[in-house]
């Protein structure tokens, strides 16, 4: 009888691949974990328990075969692996890259639970695919038939793309415009390489191009093309255009020099990692080398500036945040890399205003305790007096969170309505906007989220769209009594 490979949570320990040394990891921006050597990643799919009820699986936005394809992998048939877990999951090698995992499904896995240590199931995710690529076993798209419905998608985020990639399957005729120069959205301009090299979102963009998808590039809807222009071209128009209005600080001097929005500052980095000139990094507007440097934020976005800083040469980078480490919403595991790397976490710290003339000289902080829960059962910060005090800074980095850009306005379609925080009304099954055939997806209709939930949105859209061209299409009776 074969041997049982599953199972094996008592006598195998939880293992992720391996870390770079922090050293290494702050001289460059590739990614800090290594891949699993085959065996290795066998064990540790190995140590699932193949619930009956997989709450890791309830809990991934996509809901994922996970159990499945951990089987498969525990027994050695990688390949089956991998097509049940792309059967759900447009980019599963950058959901195991970058999904918060430990909010997700390993968050919820029965084993973590019990104090055995979650199955690492992003990185084994991130295995089978990366070893699909290795293989040759990611097929090219391509369509069964060409159908003449077109589809005019904007934003080529994940969710457009997860879309693009759905529709044109599909055999539909595809195009996707961008104000930027490259595809993938904030994948590409925002998160760093040290979480998701870029390589693998272009062998993406790559494919979806090989497969037909039409990509019109530096093109800003609503400036090189108005919304109503668009929608006379496609069938179908999608909007995916993500959020990025950065919140400000009101505080006293904060229009100084030296105090900038970090999705400029990591858009810089990213373009200087693809070899772009960049005169705001050039003149060290948006270059942390040398400078003392502090964010203020504790999402994933304070993170990743913080991280990018340390690798940029600042001489020192101080994250301020004004809960605590257990009440931040970015994910601890970042928090971790980060203090390996050398930041160094100030809790329960707020900015009151800056000092400086022309160029910030430092951050007036204000020191915080939690106070009584909010109407959401969070607890609120609250002033200590007297216990403020002023934060050396050079480069002040502001991380405070997105909010969607005023599209019925800048658009000018006043009919796209918007709910009252700005983000588009869409139908949550459908994701068909209040304009017939107009559909919106990912971060503009849910604010700041994640790429794993744009994933789903832009499948499901693609399915909703899917399912109108095909009640459209007369049957073979409605054919033959014409
Ligand atoms: P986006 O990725 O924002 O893409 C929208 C696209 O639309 C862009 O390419 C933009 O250029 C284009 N666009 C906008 N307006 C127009 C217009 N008028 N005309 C033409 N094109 C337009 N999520 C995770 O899951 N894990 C992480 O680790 C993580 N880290 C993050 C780090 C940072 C710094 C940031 C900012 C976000 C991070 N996120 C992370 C969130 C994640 O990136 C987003 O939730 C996700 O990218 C949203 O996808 P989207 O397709 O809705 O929009
Ligand atoms: Fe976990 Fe994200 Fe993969 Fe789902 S897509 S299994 S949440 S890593
Ligand atoms: Fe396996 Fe954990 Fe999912 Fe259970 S919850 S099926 S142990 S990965």
């Amino acid at each position: 009888m074969a041997k049982q490979p599953m199972l094996k949570f008592v006598s195998i320990p939880k293992e992720m691949p391996s870390k770079r040394d922090a050293d290494q990891r702050r001289e460059d921006f590739n990614e800090i974990y290594g891949e699993y050597v085959t065996e290795k990643a066998r064990q540790q799919a190995g140590r699932c328990s193949q619930c009956g009820v997989p709450y890791c699986q309830s809990h991934c936005p996509l809901h994922n075969n996970i159990p499945d394809w951990l089987k498969l992998t525990a027994e050695g048939r990688l390949q089956e692996a991998y097509e049940v877990s792309q059967a759900t999951n447009t980019f599963p090698e950058i959901c195991g890259r970058i999904c918060p995992q430990d909010r997700l499904c390993e968050g919820n896995c029965v084993i973590e639970q019990s104090g055995h240590g979650t199955v690492t199931i992003g990185a084994v995710e991130k295995y089978i695919t990366d070893t699909a690529w290795e293989e040759g076993w990611v097929k090219p798209i391509s369509p069964a038939e060409e159908r003449p419905e077109s589809v005019g998608i904007i934003g080529a985020g994940p969710g457009g793309l997860a879309a693009a990639d759905r529709l044109r399957r599909a055999g539909l005729q595809v195009t996707v415009y961008d104000r930027y120069d490259r595809s993938g959205g904030l994948m590409i301009y925002g998160i760093p390489g040290f979480k998701l090299e870029k390589d693998v979102v272009m062998r993406r963009n790559a494919q979806l191009e090989e497969g037909g998808v039409t990509f019109v590039q530096n093109c800003n809807v609503g400036e090189d093309i108005t919304f109503d222009e668009l929608r006379g071209k496609h069938d179908f128009v999608l909007i995916a255009t993500g959020v990025y209005k950065s919140r400000d600080l009101p505080a006293p001097g904060v229009g100084a020099n030296g105090i900038v929005r970090a999705i400029d500052y990591l858009t810089a980095s990213n373009r200087i990692g693809f070899g772009d000139s960049v005169p705001e990094f050039t003149s060290g507007e948006l270059n942390a080398e040398g400078k003392r440097v502090v964010v203020i934020g504790g999402g994933d976005t304070a993170m990743d500036c913080v991280r990018t800083a340390i690798r940029q040469g600042a001489t020192s980078v101080k994250c301020l945040y004004r809960r605590d480490r257990a009440n931040m919403p970015g994910s601890q595991r970042e928090v971790q890399n980060a203090e390996e790397e050398g930041v160094e976490f100030v809790w329960l710290s707020a900015p009151k205003g800056f000092t400086g003339g022309d160029a910030v000289e430092s951050v007036m902080v204000q020191k915080m305790r939690l106070g009584a829960p909010d109407a959401t059962g969070r607890q609120s910060p609250e002033v200590i007096e007297g216990a403020d005090y002023v934060e050396d800074a050079d480069l002040v980095i502001k991380a405070l969170g997105f909010e969607p850009e005023d599209l019925p306005s800048l658009w000018n379609v006043p009919e796209l309505e918007v709910t009252r925080w700005g983000t588009i009304k869409a139908d949550f099954r459908t994701h068909e906007t209040q304009i017939e055939n107009v559909y919106a997806v990912g971060d503009i209709v849910r604010g700041a989220s994640l790429v794993v939930w744009a994933i789903r949105d832009g499948r499901e859209a693609a399915d909703a769209i899917l399912d109108k061209v095909m009640a459209a299409v007369p049957s073979a009776t409605e054919v033959a009594a014409e």
